[in-house]
């Protein structure tokens, strides 16, 4: 572990705080990370206290004011030196991820890598923040609109993607010239205070250390501060429902832009014709990987009952065979969830789960400490638990008639992110991605409702937040949008036809 720290240049006590330089607390409050592996203390980064919040903003915005003239394709040089610079560093970020949030080594690894893959595509967007030009109804006049970089964003994280999420905003925020201030979780300030070293690394060479700035500290006090905190035009924040409806109500009252990524609810609807192989290697992943503790994990399984029985078995089959144990272990598939209180949830899920009338069919137990099993339930549409986020690997198998029921069910939920169909038959499949569909951010065919790609924008509806991050052009939350029209004709023409 000591060597993990040491090569990412960590110490038992950092500093959480950076603003072009690490700054100290004036108090001793600080965060202690625990690995949720065995418990091990891996190190403690201090609060931000309220002097430090105000240097950081104050550094953000004045740093803001020379990084927006830097032209944006060297902005996008810097973003492929950090892109190289995470490469250099992948197995120890990737160790640090799974001693901190205890995913197993394999899918850290492929976080670092959805890092590097965005700060990738953030280099190409460098020299692509098109806007259009349009044909004024005037003569001789010209319209077009461009984007201008916003400011100081704010960017709020979750514990399960503790690097990606900051990268997948950051990378593009700062190729659009915004700077960026991080608050990451509580639950995992190593790994942030690792990248924001990585980052500096490399600003600092080109006298912008002020593009990427760290504040830690609880969302009850740093978090909030943040919402409310008019310097940021921009608050992009990844977590619970709760915590959205929180942030995004206070960042609307002061007429603030906000990035929901929230939870989600995600289902696979499992068709008679489907190729039952797919569908449970795709499950078992989607439902039992990264312990059940991604946003787009899948939650609930609605499966044509012709095949209802032979499916479950099969499912059941393959999580017999799941490998438990400590995720830095190589044949190991499924690891701990992150702390007593994720247990306590899975807990009180289970025996709801009894309470409302399901079955657990295979899982159901605390393994010891923070470990669990799989679970897969037995469940019917009117349980209520079933339209919860627990997070937790736990999966309600339900029964359907046909494909109707089972997308009208899917969407009868309060959250909208993740959804798949899987099916050979082309009427199934355009009918669920038609607008009578699914009603989630994203829809797939065949393939399970994790593990999306960079290029595509990511995101979901409803209590999910309606945010969109990474690919596509997401990239244009982060800029404000400005419509020009020019004059080139010498004499006043008004629009409408209208006469002064
Ligand atoms: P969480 O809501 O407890 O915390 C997320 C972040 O919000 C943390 O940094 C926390 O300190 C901060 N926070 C909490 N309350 C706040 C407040 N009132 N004001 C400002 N900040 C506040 O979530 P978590 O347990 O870390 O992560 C799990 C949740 O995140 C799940 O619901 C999961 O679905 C969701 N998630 C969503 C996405 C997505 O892209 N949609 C990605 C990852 C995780």
């Amino acid at each position: 572990m000591n060597t993990v720290l040491s090569s990412l240049n960590l110490q038992q006590k950092n500093s959480g705080t950076f603003s072009s330089t690490w700054l100290n607390s004036t108090q001793a409050k600080e965060i202690v990370s625990y690995s949720p592996i065995d418990g091990a203390t891996l190190g403690a980064v201090e609060i931000t206290d309220d002097a430090s919040y105000e240097i950081v903003l104050k550094n953000s915005q004045d740093t803001f004011l020379k990084w927006r003239e830097y032209p944006a394709p060297k902005r996008g040089e810097i973003i492929r030196l950090l892109g190289q610079e995470l490469r250099n560093n992948k197995e120890g970020l990737a160790h640090l991820i799974t001693l901190e949030c205890g995913k197993i080594y394999s899918e850290s690894l492929g976080e670092v890598q959805e890092a590097i893959d965005i700060a990738d595509f953030a280099v190409g967007l460098s020299r692509q923040l098109y806007g259009l030009t349009m044909h004024s109804e005037r003569p001789n006049h010209r319209m077009y609109e461009q984007w201008h970089p916003l400011g100081p964003v704010a960017v709020i994280t979750a514990f399960n993607f503790p690097l990606a999420v900051w990268a997948w905003n950051a990378c593009i925020a700062a190729v659009c010239g915004d700077t960026i201030v991080w608050k990451p979780s509580e639950l995992t300030p190593l790994i942030a205070v690792a990248a924001t070293k990585i980052a500096e690394k490399i600003t600092s060479q080109f006298g912008f250390a002020g593009v990427f700035s760290l504040v830690n500290g609880a969302g009850a006090e740093v978090g909030k501060k943040i919402a409310a905190d008019k310097r940021f035009p921009l608050v992009s924040a990844t977590g619970s429902t709760r915590m959205g409806r929180e942030v995004g109500q206070v960042v609307a009252a002061r007429l603030g832009k906000s990035l929901l990524e929230l939870g989600g609810n995600n289902a696979v609807i499992v068709m008679e014709d489907a190729d039952l192989n797919l569908v449970v290697d795709s499950i078992a992943f989607g439902a039992a990987g990264t312990t059940g503790q991604r946003c787009t994990t899948t939650r609930r399984v609605f499966v044509a009952e012709s095949i209802a029985d032979s499916f479950t078995k099969a499912l059941i089959d393959k999580y017999k065979k799941l490998i438990i144990g400590n995720p830095l272990d190589s044949t190991t598939q499924i690891g701990p969830l992150i702390n007593a209180q994720a247990v306590k949830a899975f807990e009180a899920a289970i025996i709801r789960v009894n309470k409302e009338g399901g079955q657990v069919l295979e899982g159901g137990n605390v393994i010891k400490d923070l470990y669990v099993e799989p679970t897969i339930v037995a469940a019917t549409p009117e349980m209520k638990l079933v339209e919860e986020e627990t997070f937790a690997p736990i999966v309600y198998v339900m029964k359907v008639k046909n494909i109707e029921q089972a997308i009208a069910l899917q969407n009868a939920v309060p959250q909208g992110l993740s959804s798949a169909l899987f099916s050979d038959s082309i009427k199934y499949s355009e009918y669920f991605l038609s607008t009578a569909g699914s009603d989630c951010g994203i829809a797939n065919i065949n393939i399970g409702t994790s593990g999306a790609e960079i290029g595509g924008a990511f995101g979901g509806e409803k209590d999910t937040g309606g945010g969109r991050e990474s690919g596509s052009d997401s990239w244009k939350i982060y800029m404000r949008r400005q419509t020009n029209t020019i004059n080139w004709g010498g004499r006043v023409v008004l629009a409408q036809g209208v006469k002064f």
